[in-house]
């Protein structure tokens, strides 16, 4: 796709947002849509609050121009699981922190369910840090300049385990077109930071919350991944 076909979806995307959100329209944006360069490489010991710090001021692609709070992630650290989702949505980008709206609370449950909190024993990120317009999906483009924050997380945190929440998450982290109905239910092995971490991809909780059909599967999933955790 040419750099004008991604201006005029953005502006598209940007319409359909101040529709949907406010009712009102926003000054045009302009979108440095070439390719961003990568962010020079941090040269001192990495951390999770570099990382949340880099986070919260990164302009590498579109999706800072309309965050309110980018969301780096919270939880513990050295987890027992990392729960990754998709991005910020509305709550999550009021607040700057990851999923705490509706399907926030309901993923809460799930991992309740199951003995794990981000209390406790979990961390909770995103693969954007950042709320895509109108919650639509994340392009490409902003997954990959979102990724080395990811991948920065994964290799601080040494989490023993990964739960992979929806279908953007899955496929980005799995690295495939295939559905997540196809995904979820079984063990990949991640290569992360020089580790191979179990990771098993379920629904999202809000697709939980729009279909019951999920409810069951993702019951499933989360009993399966209790039963690694303990073996
Ligand atoms: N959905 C996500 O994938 N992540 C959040 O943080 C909130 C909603």
């Amino acid at each position: 796709m040419v750099d004008a076909e991604k201006q005029k979806i953005a502006e598209f995307l940007d319409i359909a947002g101040d529709f949907l959100g406010n009712g009102y329209k926003s000054e045009p944006r302009e979108y440095n849509l070439n390719d961003a360069p990568a962010p020079a490489a941090y040269s001192g010991a990495d951390s999770l609050e570099q990382i949340a710090m880099e986070i919260k001021s990164c302009r590498s692609c579109p999706l800072c121009q309309k965050r309110l709070n980018a969301a780096a992630g919270e939880g513990v650290a050295e987890p027992l699981v990392m729960v990754i989702g998709e991005g910020p949505g509305e709550d999550e980008d009021k607040q700057g922190r990851p999923f705490v709206g509706k399907a926030g609370q309901l993923l809460d449950k799930m991992l309740d369910a199951i003995g794990l909190s981000r209390a406790t024993n979990c961390f909770i990120a995103n693969v954007v840090k950042c709320r895509p317009p109108a919650n639509r999906d994340p392009f490409p483009e902003e997954t990959q300049a979102c990724a080395h924050f990811l991948d920065r997380q994964i290799t601080l945190l040494k989490p023993k385990f990964i739960l992979i929440a929806g279908r953007i998450a899955a496929q980005t982290l799995l690295k495939t077109s295939e559905p997540v109905g196809k995904l979820r239910g079984k063990f990949f092995e991640l290569e992360k930071g020089g580790m191979r971490i179990p990771a098993l991809a379920t629904y999202h909780p809000a697709a939980l919350l729009r279909s019951e059909d999920y409810k069951r599967p993702a019951w499933e999933d989360l009993k399966l991944f209790k039963s690694k955790i303990d073996s």
